[in-house]
């Protein structure tokens, strides 16, 4: 028998190594990069350089290996959308929990300031005060006319102070503009 470190023939046929056989039959590939030839093939001391990049290239790094055990933690958590340890379809539930953000964000259209502080009755009126919406163009034009018709005092009118009171800053704007135009000012 050979001494194990003694020179062995090359072989014969395929110029490859002998051929290593997992559990199930199959050809384990050698021929991939994960290995560093070098680390094998002798027994020359290394310098702690030398070993760092070593273990940078095969992926043993302290920080690959943190990286990795990072992972292993995050998938030890259940998946929030199907609850399962770990997800049993990651891309599926990640496009999930993206549609269900979009929703949300649909669902909530402009609540007004500290709405969740606020009591039912608080929040109903501030949801269905009318400055919330654009008040209709004819409102604005109403006022128009009135004021057109019987000068700026008729924006003290109760009727037209009514309809100042449904308008929202922008069409308090408008008539701020319009009034300007014909040289008066609210
Ligand atoms: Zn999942």
């Amino acid at each position: 028998m050979l001494a194990p470190d003694a020179a062995r023939p090359p072989p014969a046929v395929s110029g490859q190594g002998p051929q290593i056989v997992d559990r199930l039959g199959g050809a384990i590939d050698q021929t991939a990069t994960t290995l560093v030839p070098e680390l094998s093939t002798d027994d020359v001391p290394r310098s702690r350089e030398w070993w760092a990049r070593a273990a940078e290239a095969t992926g043993t790094s302290w920080r690959a290996l943190g990286e990795l055990a990072m992972q292993a933690v995050a998938n030890m958590q259940p998946c929030q959308t199907c609850v399962s340890t770990p997800c049993r379809n990651p891309s599926f539930c990640t496009s999930c929990r993206e549609a269900d953000r979009k929703r949300e964000r649909r669902q909530q259209p402009d609540l007004p300031p500290g709405w969740d502080g606020m009591s039912i009755d608080v929040l109903w009126n501030a949801l269905n005060d009318p400055r919330r919406r654009p008040p209709p163009q004819v409102t604005v034009d109403a006022i128009m006319v009135a004021v057109r018709a019987r000068g700026v005092g008729a924006l003290k009118e109760p009727e037209t102070l009514a309809r100042l009171k449904t308008c929202n800053a922008a069409a308090i704007a408008e008539i701020d503009r319009r009034l300007a135009k014909l040289g008066a000012k609210r």
